[in-house]
């Protein structure tokens, strides 16, 4: 299979100097990347600006920098791919005008106008085909419930959820306790592993849950 998998923040320039982002390394995504290279399959990696190493063996890496350059890239690798596994964390909003040199703190003023990015997922979601499609629900709080909404809204065959204000998961760290939701399946609590042994359990549960689709049809 190709597999193409995003990771990492994206930054929203509003100078050459400045940025908004978010917490996300990259850990996650990367590690799924190559989960999936180790089961045998293509992967591409898109990635935001992150400072890990990326997996040996990609069939491609993209670097990105912000949320729109993201959804050009996952629009043009999506129809050489099978699934797609959005791990990155996508700035929700960028600012609504770029400055080209650095601006001094009263061309800035106290409010920054901001706007809406498009959501990747609800972009690409009518070219989804036969397409798998994995997301990422980090939650601090009703963490099943917020996932399971976004599993159905998003249009997804699979969400992995997790609480990110519990120790040992989410941000920053090499672990991670994540749950599992497929639509008409029982959640999947996985107990707290390493960034890679997480990767590889999605990887397996994308497989079989792929397997069951075929079988079904
Ligand atoms: O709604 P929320 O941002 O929590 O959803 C998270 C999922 O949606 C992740 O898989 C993330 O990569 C994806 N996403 C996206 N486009 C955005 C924001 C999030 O595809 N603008």
């Amino acid at each position: 299979m190709h597999i193409l998998v995003t990771a990492g923040p994206t930054r929203e320039f509003i100078d050459p100097v400045r940025f908004l982002s978010n917490r996300s390394t990259g850990k996650m995504g990367y590690a799924i990347a190559e989960a999936a290279i180790r089961a045998g399959h293509s992967v591409t990696l898109i990635s935001g600006p992150s400072s890990l190493q990326p997996p040996k063996n990609l069939h491609a890496f993209c670097p990105v920098v912000s949320a729109l350059e993201m959804l050009e890239a996952v629009e043009n690798y999506l129809p050489s791919a099978d699934a797609l596994v959005m791990a990155a964390a996508v700035a929700d909003f960028r600012p609504a005008r770029r400055f080209d040199r650095k601006c001094h703190k009263n061309e800035l003023g106290s409010t920054l106008e901001l706007v809406p990015n498009p959501d990747i997922l609800a972009t690409i979601r009518p070219l989804k085909e036969n397409r798998f499609f994995v997301g990422f629900a980090a939650e601090t709080t009703d963490v099943q419930n917020s996932a399971a909404g976004k599993l159905h809204r998003k249009g997804l065959d699979l969400i992995v959820a997790n609480d990110v204000t519990q120790p040992g998961a989410g941000f920053e760290t090499d672990t991670n306790i994540v749950t599992l939701l497929a639509p008409n399946a029982d959640a999947e609590t996985l107990p707290l592993l390493s960034k890679a042994e997480t990767a590889q359990r999605i990887i397996a549960r994308m497989e079989a849950e792929m397997q069951k689709r075929r079988q079904n049809r």
